[in-house]
């Protein structure tokens, strides 16, 4: 399966090689999350405490031999254009749930992060009810304690694009 052409079928500007012995995993970004800045901690099953340890993320990460970068890349008029952001993240996360809505139907061994919360359902049923798509419900990069600039750096995928450009990373793991 091309996954990268996939990806791009389903939306993402970019989708690069990934080299998962890049990938270190820190605490310290981990923790970011707890301090709860894009309000999603503790709401969701995709985020912390409920998606899992960074240790469980280290173990799950290391059974991959190959990975992916993608990113979704938008215009914005300058860096406070709130509204073209959110824009584009949304973007994003659609690009992001069609491609694991095909790779996970087609039972091909993958481990995804994304650029964010899961959105799939208008309201997650954390914590009263179980998740509506557990097999389709992925962390997100910084919930597994991933720097995503140095991630990008480290693959040769840029971060920044300039003032006028956002772009949402997010990843994939696979084996073939
Ligand atoms: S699929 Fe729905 S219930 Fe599951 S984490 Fe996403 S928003 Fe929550």
């Amino acid at each position: 399966m091309d996954i990268k052409q996939l990806a791009l079928e389903c939306g993402f500007t970019v989708a690069e090689p990934m080299n998962p012995a890049t990938l270190e995993f820190m605490q310290d970004v981990r923790a970011m999350c707890a301090a709860d800045r894009c309000q999603s901690y503790n709401r969701n099953w995709a985020c912390p405490p409920a998606c899992g340890s960074l240790e469980d993320f280290i173990l799950r990460a290391a059974g991959y031999r190959k990975g992916i970068l993608l990113q979704t890349v938008g215009d914005r008029e300058d860096s406070y254009d709130f509204e073209a952001m959110m824009q584009v993240q949304e973007e994003n996360s659609r690009h992001f749930d069609a491609l694991a809505d095909i790779l996970v139907s087609s039972g091909i061994d993958v481990f995804m992060m994304s650029a964010g919360t899961c959105t799939r359902c208008r309201k997650c049923t954390y914590p009263d009810a179980p998740c509506r798509f557990p097999e389709k419900v992925f962390p997100s990069m910084e919930a597994c304690g991933l720097f995503v600039s140095k991630v990008c750096k480290d693959n040769g995928v840029p971060y920044y694009y300039g003032d006028e450009k956002i772009a949402y990373t997010c990843c994939v793991l696979y084996n073939d």
